[in-house]
């Protein structure tokens, strides 16, 4: 199967678009088609294996690769016992037409890892398979979680080096520890004083730079990247709507062919849209619920058809969505173009040079009959995390807890009673602090570090402290680069990386 660029006619293999990350037009690579899954492909997931259902779907997108390397790349990320549960993405009931999908059982704790396990492997396989001999060098910005799970899935990678930029202030103290403390050879870490917009946009303009490219050639590193504008992160995430879904059809919960509902926490918008690759490859999704926190442009663009960037950024308690400019939504938006990049071009353009852009009414309506959207306020999010606790004994993270509430609203203003399954992207102990305040006030925590907070939900909910976190005690900060917001002197931090 070939791949096109949303800006224009580019066109290459599954290997080179994981390989190159973005297109030479500034475009994301989408599939040509979408490989369909028939109801008794779906029958037949009931029984398998999380890595069977992943190696059905990845198969079909993967056409260049050896069916061999497919299999062997699946067992090297969801089989080799770094993920805490062996389901990898389990499913907990919460009432009959209300589960929950945990995608943060893997080593970081958030849902990153259910594909940057998996994209180091296609990506090494991706450089061999194209004769590509130069170090791969992964940048990242991150708004919190991909920067650890990049680090995570690269560290110590032969032939490959991973290199992110985070908000300095932006993150929670747990996510940047995390990260500080990273070991293996080939990592580096530097924080950038601006928030995750500006460094995403400064490592957007590194990648567009030739004279950066030229650099790095010179020191024999090709540029890559493990954001979700990569189409190996995307992939990876179809599986689990799919597994998902097998898991109810298991549970008696829905017949075949019944349509469900998903809820996803949005920032980046590159969950939702592999909810979206789903649907259109058969998977029975009635609607995909786009939820925001604060930072709710997306929920305006739904609304209206206008996206703006126009509008205040607030710092919240779910720092992952802390997003204005959603970069995945660039693929909606070609969909919804009927494919034609040339008008996503414009658009683009319009977003660069005067904030925003619109796409109509009758798009916008195209939209509306697959997409719902809706945000939840930091306030809200907490009372939403202490009541989904007190009437089902289950603890959600901020990011999740905004699904929840923005689901609870859905219902009450649609009356849909379909059965909806929230997207759960981080374990409520990387945001300790925050959801402690939730339980008990935020009296109750005001003095007490991430680590405290981690032992009162510990003996409040008796869900075991993940040891990736206590372990963060311990481990000595080894990455302490800062740098200015501009994107020379994010250059200058990665040249200074490389020569240490
Ligand atoms: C990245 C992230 C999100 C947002 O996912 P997108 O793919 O960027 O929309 C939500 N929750 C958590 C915990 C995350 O790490």
């Amino acid at each position: 199967m070939s791949y096109f660029s949303t800006r224009g006619n580019e066109c290459v293999t599954a290997s080179q678009a994981i390989l190159a990350g973005m297109a030479k037009d500034g475009g994301l690579y989408v599939p040509a088609m979408f490989p369909l899954v028939s109801m008794d492909d779906l029958e037949k997931m009931i029984s398998m294996s999380y890595e069977e259902r992943a190696f059905r779907v990845l198969s079909a997108y993967l056409e260049d690769y050896p069916v061999q390397e497919i299999r062997d790349s699946i067992s090297a990320a969801y089989g080799n016992g770094h993920f805490q549960d062996p389901r990898i993405a389990p499913l907990k009931r919460l009432d009959d037409s209300t589960h929950v999908l945990e995608l943060f059982h893997g080593p970081t704790l958030a849902f990153k890892d259910m594909a940057l396990q998996l994209l180091p492997q296609l990506m090494t396989r991706s450089a061999r398979m194209n004769g590509e001999n130069r170090e791969i060098a992964i940048l990242v910005a991150t708004s919190g979680d991909t920067g650890k799970a990049a680090l995570e899935g690269f560290r110590n990678v032969p032939g490959t080096s991973c290199t992110v930029f985070y908000p300095l202030d932006g993150v929670s103290e747990v996510q940047q520890l995390q990260m500080t403390t990273t070991d293996g050879n080939n990592t580096h870490v530097i924080a950038v004083k601006g928030n995750f917009d500006d460094a995403q946009t400064g490592v957007k303009a590194l990648f567009a730079s030739r004279e950066f490219a030229q650099d790095m050639d010179a020191m024999g590193r090709v540029l890559s990247s493990a954001n979700s504008i990569n189409f190996g992160r995307l992939l990876p995430q179809i599986v689990y709507y799919f597994s998902a879904y097998a898991d109810l059809l298991a549970a008696g919960a829905i017949s075949c062919g019944e349509s469900i509902n998903f809820v996803v926490p949005t920032g980046n918008f590159g969950d939702i849209l592999a909810g979206y690759y789903a649907r259109n490859m058969g998977l029975p999704i009635n609607k995909l619920i786009c939820a925001s926190n604060r930072n709710d442009v997306l929920t305006e663009f739904f609304a209206t058809g206008i996206y703006s960037v126009h509008r205040m950024f607030y710092k919240t308690t779910s720092p992952s969505m802390d997003i204005l400019v959603s970069s995945n939504l660039e693929r909606l938006l070609y969909e919804s173009a009927d494919r034609d990049g040339e008008l996503v071009k414009v658009w683009m353009r319009q977003l660069r040079e005067c904030g925003s852009y619109s796409v109509g009414d009758q798009r916008r309506e195209w939209m509306e009959s697959v997409f719902a959207a809706g945000c939840s306020d930091d306030g809200d999010t907490a009372v939403e995390i202490r009541d989904v606790f007190t009437q089902y004994e289950y603890l959600m993270d901020p990011h999740t807890a905004v699904a929840s509430k923005v689901l609870r609203d859905y219902r009450m203003k649609t009356g849909d009673d379909k059965v909806t399954v929230i997207v759960s992207t981080a374990s409520p102990y990387k945001f300790a602090p925050d959801v402690a305040a939730a339980l008990q006030g935020k009296n109750a925590v005001k003095h007490l570090d991430a680590f405290a907070c981690a032992q009162i939900l510990n003996s409040v909910s008796g869900r075991p402290i993940p040891p990736q976190v206590e372990k963060l005690k311990e481990l000595p900060v080894r990455h302490t680069a800062v740098c200015e917001k501009d994107v020379d002197s994010m250059g200058k931090a990665v040249r200074n990386a490389f020569a240490e």
